[in-house]
Parts: C-alpha cells; structure tokens; sequence
C-alpha cells in the first residue's frame, strides 16, 4: 500500500503534477522544450522575487551544492555546523579541496549573524554558505539577518544558500535580500518527484564563476549560462521533471506564493501546537521553529519505529530523528502539497495508536 509520506523528502506529489511526467518526449533541442525551460523560469523569477539568472538541474540538490562551492570559492569559505545537512555542505567543500572554517552549534541551535560577524571580521573569506532550513534538526536560520550583514560588512563575500527543504513554503526574497546563490531541489517543499534542483545566480557569483579555475564540466554556472540564455542546459536535462515542474509552478501561483506560505505557516503552527501538547519540541528558541518540519522531542520515550509501522497501515509516514536523534525524536513534514486536514488526520491516527 502506498503511503502518504509526512516525511522531509520525497514528499505527497498531487496526481495532477505526476500525469504531467506521462507525456511524449520531446527533443531537448527542439522549440518546444525551450518553451517549457523559459516558462518555468519566469515563473520561479516570480515566486523568489529575482531578476537573477536561473538554471534547472538535473541532479539532487547535494550536486548543486559542489557545484555552486566549485564556482564561487576561489580563497576560503565560511561553512556551518547545525546538523546534518549544513554538516554535509562543509564536508563538500573540503573535499573538493578548499578550505574553510566552520561555525558549529549543538543541535536544535541556529546560526546568528553574531557569529558569521565574528568569523568573517578574521578576514580572508571570500564566500559564506548558510543552510537555510537545517532539515534534521527542525531549525530555520536568519538568512536576512545573516545576508544584510554580510553585504554591509564584507560586500566582497558571496552569500550562498542551501534552501532545499523551504523553497515554496516560505518567503525568499532573492534579490531584496542579497542572496547570491539559492539552491533547492524537487522533492521537498516543492512536492515533485527527486531528481531536479533549480538554483539562482546574481551577477556577483556569475562574475566570481568566470575567474574560478578548476569548477569541473556538469555544474560549471558559464556552461549552463551558455545554454540559458536559450532556455536549454548543455546536457540533456530531466524533461519530464520540468513538464512536471510547469504544471506544479502553475498551480503554486493560482493558490498565490502569499497563500501558500501562510498556509506553510499555518501547518506548522499546528504541529507545534500539538507537539507541546503531547510531547516538547526540540528547538528550544521558538523564534528558529521551521515553517515546513518540526521536530519533537520524544518525551514519553515511544519506539517511533513502532509508531511507524501502525501508521504504514494506516496508510502515513512520518520520519525518525535524524542520525544521532533516531528515536530521541521525530518529525513530522508539513510541506508543499500536504494540506491542514491532512496534519489533523495525521496527529489523529497518533493520538489514537499511542492511546493519548
Ligand atoms: C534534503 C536536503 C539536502 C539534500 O538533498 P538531496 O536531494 O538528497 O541531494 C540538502 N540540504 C537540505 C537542507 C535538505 O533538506
């Protein structure tokens, strides 16, 4: 039995996105998927509020996080510490060779522009990489904060940001907020099968991109400028994807960016709610709760597995704690298609598995 995925990625992907996959194929050099490729983007411009370039993946996020650390670092990057993925990101830059220094924070705590200053004012940065919603840990860090600072106190020093699990579930704006790299990929708030990132480029890190030596080929920003600018990329991309995309992108904006992020916003108040009612959230400082995953502390010392596996026949998923969190907590994902009937449905059928 298929089970509706209350998890972190992949997440619920509505019918009507999935028959946009099951069309005929067409050539990636043939008008049509320039078509498709330009409206895409446009649409994307619109929910991120840019004017910046923008090029479709085909990888999963964690190929477009090397790439955009390959074009933009040329000296030192500043990388953080706040969980797995932010982990991951620090653990790409060195092995590709470059070197960095990393903020690192208990878990469940966030990264503050406080501490991005007191690195940066060491010198010597030339990019700082910030995890925008740390899906492991539940947190969501100031982005704005920590990009005005930077632009205020080191313009010379790119902002790259991993938005993976909260593009289209919360507000990004791009260009307001000097963000020069912003990176997410399908399967998450975006609520459309993995396989394809879509990641923004400002002037400054395509102009840092073409003094960068040794960038490699797939993910090179001039390469797939190259191609953008005829609304194709340099190979061939994931066409049913980005049909899938188009449809997904025409729906996002008939519900309207605004609504949908309020609902986001909504969804999760509700699980928190329900999560302090029952359990204790494991992000201390309310003010970094993320909008699309919540992560409760698991007080009452529950086997989630178990949990998990009377929700399979229900027919839901919802995630274990992440590495070192298994069991010590769970989360619960209320983002991109996922509706508040749905959370409610969900936090029923716990309700009534634990005996709460
Ligand atoms: C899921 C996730 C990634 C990795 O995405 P893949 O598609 O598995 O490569 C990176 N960063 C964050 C914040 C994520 O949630």
């Amino acid at each position: 039995m298929y089970k509706k995925l209350f998890i972190p990625g992949p997440t619920h992907v509505v019918d009507e996105v999935l028959e946009a996959m099951a069309v005929p194929m067409i050539g990636h050099r043939d008008s049509l998927y320039s078509d498709i490729h330009g409206a895409v983007v446009e649409k994307l411009k619109k929910m991120l509020y840019t004017d910046n370039r923008i090029y479709l993946s085909t990888s999963s996020s964690t190929g477009m996080m090397e790439g955009a650390i390959r074009n933009c670092v040329q000296t030192k990057a500043l990388m953080t510490d706040c969980g797995a993925f932010s982990k991951r990101w620090a653990q790409i830059a060195t092995a590709n060779g470059k070197e960095t220094e990393v903020i690192k924070v208990e878990m469940g705590e966030a990264i503050t522009p406080e501490m991005v200053d007191e690195k940066l004012a060491q010198g010597g940065f030339d990019t700082v990489c910030i995890t925008h919603n740390e899906t492991s840990t539940g947190v969501t860090n100031p982005i704005k904060e920590i990009a005005a600072l930077v632009k205020e106190k080191y313009p010379d020093v790119l902002v790259l940001v991993d938005a993976v699990s909260i593009m289209s579930g919360a507000e990004i704006r791009v260009d307001d907020w000097h963000l020069d790299v912003v990176l997410a990929g399908t399967q998450k708030a975006f609520a459309l099968p993995p396989g394809l990132c879509v990641i923004s480029v400002s002037d400054a890190a395509y102009a840092r991109s073409e003094t960068t030596e040794n960038k490699g080929y797939y993910f090179d920003f001039v390469a797939l400028e190259g191609k953008a600018v005829k609304s194709q990329t340099p190979a061939t991309p994931a066409i049913s994807l980005i049909n899938a995309l188009n449809v997904q992108m025409d729906r996002i904006l008939a519900e309207g960016v605004e609504n949908r992020f309020a609902r986001h916003a909504q969804m999760a108040k509700y699980v928190q709610d329900w999560a302090k009612e029952y359990f204790e959230l494991y992000v201390r400082d309310e003010k970094y709760l993320s909008p699309t995953i919540t992560n409760i502390k698991n007080t009452r010392g529950i086997s989630v597995a178990d949990l998990n596996k009377e929700l399979a026949k229900r027919g839901a998923m919802l995630s274990n704690g992440y590495g070192a969190l298994k069991e010590k907590s769970f989360r619960i994902a209320h983002m991109g298609d996922l509706q508040m009937e749905d959370l409610k449905w969900l936090t029923d059928q716990i309700e009534d598995i634990l005996g709460l």
